[in-house]
């Protein structure tokens, strides 16, 4: 487990956050298989960054407009990437 996630059981943490900043895309182009769609899911209940990622996530792509543009999610993910790791170095 990362250092990040110390102080929680994992088994809780099936999916660590990396996972979720690459899935967060599929996740909200809804092309994520049902599985790793609950995960992703159980994840954030599991962790507040990640949820305040994906909401951020969410409102940058809508902005971007496609979603099928994988440049302009590409630079979306590299921004929130380091405003994510920002997060988790704070606490
Ligand atoms: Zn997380």
């Amino acid at each position: 487990m990362p250092p990040e996630h110390d102080g929680m059981p994992p088994d809780e943490i099936e999916l660590i956050c990396r996972d979720v900043v690459e899935m967060v895309t599929e996740y909200l182009g809804q092309t994520l298989a049902p599985a790793e769609r609950q995960r992703f899911e159980h994840h954030l209940s599991t962790c507040p960054p990640c949820t305040s990622y994906l909401a951020q996530m969410r409102v940058t792509l809508e902005l971007a407009g496609d979603l099928g543009k994988p440049e302009a999610a590409d630079q979306a993910e590299r921004e929130l990437a380091s405003l994510f790791r920002r997060w988790h170095q704070k606490k």
